[in-house]
């Protein structure tokens, strides 16, 4: 038999009231996989990741990683973690408190967190100069990787991302983009990534998901999707790439 996948999620129902949200999704992730969902605004898409990192629950169905139950977990007791669009930073903070925040919430020692954090400017390639500076100082691309580095900080398994690039201008959107990438190679980390663009989905991922009002419409490669759309609906989806 095979290996039980990393992430598997399994009949996920949600309901808001009589609404039906998501409809009986099932979704295999495996590890280290960069897994982008797209679909149309309102189809669902932060309501799955908001179940997966546990910033709300599902109503039927359960999600599971390496075959243990996290669903039924609080949210800060998961290996999960969210970036998401409007970052979230603490302004008013240095670039190394926002990211020793997460390890000063978890009760790691001072000397341990910075040590950390250090390392963590480093991965995202910021001169360990930052470590001082106010968020307030930063460019927007640097607020993102200190985003980044914060996300890491706790060494979770899944990070999910909810269209983190969005309100940036192209050129920046671009070069984020490939620094995504890379760091998803560098860290072997499973990346589960939001966006509205399928551009951005095309470069970046393993696979892509297509949802479609609560459901997966389809769910493959880039290169299967484009060359055997499994619907209209995708077909003319992907017709809007440009
Ligand atoms: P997407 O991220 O794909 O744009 P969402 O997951 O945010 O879509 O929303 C999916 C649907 O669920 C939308 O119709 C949205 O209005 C609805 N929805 C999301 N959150 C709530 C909520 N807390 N209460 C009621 N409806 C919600
Ligand atoms: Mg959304």
């Amino acid at each position: 038999m095979a290996a039980k996948p990393f992430v598997q999620i399994e009949n996920v129902t949600k309901r808001f009231g009589r609404f039906t949200a998501l409809d009986r999704i099932n979704l295999d992730i495996s590890e280290g996989e960069f897994l982008t969902i797209v679909g149309p605004s309102g189809s669902g898409k932060s309501t799955l990741i908001r179940l997966l990192v546990g910033i709300d629950d599902v109503t039927e169905g359960t999600i599971s990683l390496n075959g243990t139950r996290i669903d039924t977990m609080p949210a800060n007791k998961r290996p999960t973690c969210m970036v998401f669009q409007s970052l979230a930073l603490f302004p008013h903070m240095t670039v190394g408190q926002n990211i020793e925040f997460p390890l000063k919430l978890r009760g790691v020692a001072p000397a341990d967190r910075r040590t950390r954090a250090i390392e963590l400017l480093a991965l995202l390639r910021l001169p360990e100069s930052y470590y001082g500076k106010r968020i307030s100082q930063c460019s927007g691309g640097e607020r993102q990787r200190v985003a980044l580095a914060r996300a890491l900080a706790f060494d979770p398994q899944i990070i999910v991302f909810d269209e983190p690039l969005s309100a940036l201008d192209y050129r920046l959107r671009k070069t984020l983009e490939k620094e995504l990438k890379d760091l998803h190679a560098r860290t072997g980390k499973t990346f589960v990534y939001i966006t509205h663009s399928l551009e951005e989905a095309m470069v970046m991922s393993d696979r892509i998901a297509i949802m479609r009002s609560g459901r997966f419409e389809q769910i493959a490669t880039a290169e299967e999707i484009y060359s055997r759309p499994i619907s209209r609906f995708v077909a003319s989806f992907m017709g809007e790439v440009n």
